[in-house]
């Protein structure tokens, strides 16, 4: 395998080989710039497959919520019963291998600052040896999959079951016989409650608001809907929500016979976790009702609602009660009440994976980062371009983020003179492009 030259200036380094990464090193080969000399792509993973090569074998490549193509790498017609921890690490290999795409793993960033004239990155090779590259631009295309969100309740750390997080879930039958919680408003809790539910075990499902489901169709409009609400919230800085958030959640064949056979029901927001349950702020445990569905309401059968162990308790401070609750005025007319559970599956999202930035102080005071109109350029650092972050966190996005940076970053470096005859290419690279 070709290797970088440490002391050598690079047009681009980008950080991440998953479908932005890739998406932004295509474009940069295939607009002139010379794999390895002139640009190299990190990723912390051990083989190909970005974030995919972690998610659960029941996660099966129809099962997904489609998976957008790599530029100019058809994805064929892979097998939709096959895991997608399978497809997707095999389509982005072969990708890497057809485009010889610089990428050095496992090599992962642990900072980046700004230096004269660019970026100086340090990274980690494999386990022990470090490498400082410098660049005249990076990309970053880190995902999120490694900052898995954990909300704090009161009692977690009373709780004696097992807590995990969508990062670590592996498969259902680790549940067998048990009763979980499933925490969460999106698409992954969804499918976690039907998965469980399938394999035999009691859930319960949470949400801190009423589960925002959509009867519409989840088309090209409704897609350009979604990174409008993203982006409006990055362009000012603020974190970008998670697109199930902007999205809500379909209610299409997939889950609308759990919705109306009373499984995928919330049972409202938590509250706080005992040492062996969960406190909920719903309608309790009698089968008596359950809190507002959304647009589900017109297909839930309240009579086929499951009925729930559980247990009254004693009313909480309006101040502990969750946000939602409060949001809703719920907390004056809903009952707290215990269920018993075993184990808590937090599907609570993730988290821009960004600690290596942190040396260029980018968050906002909204705890967002300023993001230009693009939706890859980040407003005070100029050189620096976000590629799948908020908006673009899907895989079209991903891949769409990936072009915009690769051209950015090609503009960006023509105008530098950062080092002699470089930026000549670099020029030539981006005329190209118009
Ligand atoms: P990733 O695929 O996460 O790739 C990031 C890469 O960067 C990884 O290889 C990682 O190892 C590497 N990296 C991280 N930090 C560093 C570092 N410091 N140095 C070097 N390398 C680093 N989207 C869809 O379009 N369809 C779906 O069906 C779908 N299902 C999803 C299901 C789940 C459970 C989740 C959580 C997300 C899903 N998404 C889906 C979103 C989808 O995963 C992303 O949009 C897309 O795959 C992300 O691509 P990415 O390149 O931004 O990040």
């Amino acid at each position: 395998m070709a290797d970088v030259d440490e002391g050598r200036m690079l047009s681009v380094v980008v950080i991440g080989a998953g479908q932005a990464g890739l998406s932004a090193a295509y474009y940069l080969a295939a607009r002139g710039l010379e794999p390895w000399r002139d640009f190299v792509v990190l990723d912390a993973n051990d083989g190909p497959g970005g974030a995919w090569r972690h998610r659960w074998d029941s996660l099966t490549f129809g099962r997904a919520h489609g998976i957008h193509p790599l530029p100019a790498g058809p994805l064929d017609d892979p097998d939709p019963t096959e895991p997608a921890n399978r497809v997707v690490p095999r389509y982005y290999g072969e990708y890497e291998r057809r485009f010889a795409l610089p990428v050095r793993r496992p090599a992962r960033a642990v900072s980046v600052r700004r230096v004269e004239g660019g970026f100086e990155v340090e990274v980690e090779v494999g386990q022990a040896r470090r490498e400082r590259l410098v660049a005249a631009s990076v990309i970053n295309a880190t995902g999120t999959w490694d900052s898995p969100y954990l909300p704090f309740y009161r009692g977690a750390d009373r709780f004696a079951g097992v807590q995990l997080h969508t990062h670590d879930f592996r498969s259902a039958d680790a549940f067998a016989g048990g009763r979980v919680l499933v925490v969460g408003g999106g698409t992954s809790a969804l499918q976690f409650v039907q998965e469980l539910h399938a394999h035999g075990v009691d859930t319960v499902w949470s949400t801190r608001r009423a589960p925002q489901w959509v009867d519409r169709p989840f088309d090209p409009d409704w897609g350009l809907e979604v990174e409008r609400s993203v982006s409006a919230r990055t362009r000012v800085g603020l974190p970008p929500l998670s697109v199930s958030a902007a999205t809500g959640l379909p209610l299409n064949d997939l889950y609308r016979p759990d919705v109306a056979a009373g499984v995928l029901v919330s049972r409202g927001p938590l509250v706080s976790l005992t040492a062996d349950g969960a406190v909920l702020d719903g309608p309790g445990p009698d089968g008596a009702g359950y809190p507002t569905q959304g647009a589900a309401d017109a297909v839930v059968d309240p009579p086929r609602v499951e009925r729930l162990p559980g247990r009254a308790v004693p009313p909480v401070p309006e101040r502990d009660r969750p946000q939602g609750a409060r949001d809703e005025g719920r907390a004056r007319t809903s009952t707290l009440w215990e269920a018993p559970i075993d184990a808590v599956l937090w599907a609570t999202g993730f988290r821009a994976h960004i600690p290596h930035l942190r040396p260029l102080a980018l968050r906002e005071a909204g705890g967002g980062i300023l993001m230009g109109d693009d939706g890859v350029t980040v407003e005070r650092v100029p050189g620096l371009f976000m590629a799948g972050y908020g908006a673009s966190a899907s895989t079209l996005g991903a891949t769409r983020a990936g072009r915009k940076a690769a051209m950015d970053a090609l503009r960006f470096t023509a105008q530098g003179s950062f080092a002699q005859g470089q930026g000549e290419q670099d020029a030539a690279a981006v005329a190209s492009v118009a």
